[in-house]
């Protein structure tokens, strides 16, 4: 898996990136679009309403806020999390991101 500063290359798909420096690891619209949960169930990604948190759909099922943001999720293959944005919308980048992003900014 590669990534970078910057945020110029997809880390699960090794395409453009979104060009991010706050989520240098975010997936690329294409592989976002095809997270799955760690029983392989397509899951959806959205907000849980205008003024952000997460919500995701998977399995049947809804999770939300905390336990939607803990939940693993994976495309090719890469354990990655998802959160919701600041200003709405949704970001997933593989877990060894949002690790490698806390570690730097010295918060777990
Ligand atoms: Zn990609």
């Amino acid at each position: 898996m590669i990534w970078k500063i910057g945020g110029s290359i997809c880390p699960t798909c090794g395409g453009p990136g979104r060009e991010s420096p706050r989520h240098p690891g975010a997936l690329c619209q294409k592989c976002q679009a095809i997270v799955v949960d760690s029983a392989g169930n397509p899951a959806i990604l959205a907000n849980e309403s205008f003024s952000g948190g997460l919500k995701v759909t998977v399995g049947g099922k809804t999770i939300k806020s905390m336990e939607a943001e803990g939940l693993p999720l994976y495309t090719n293959g890469i354990e990655c999390r998802a959160k919701s944005y600041r200003f709405g919308g949704v970001v997933v980048q593989p877990l060894q991101v949002w690790q490698a992003l806390a570690d730097r900014r010295g918060c777990p």
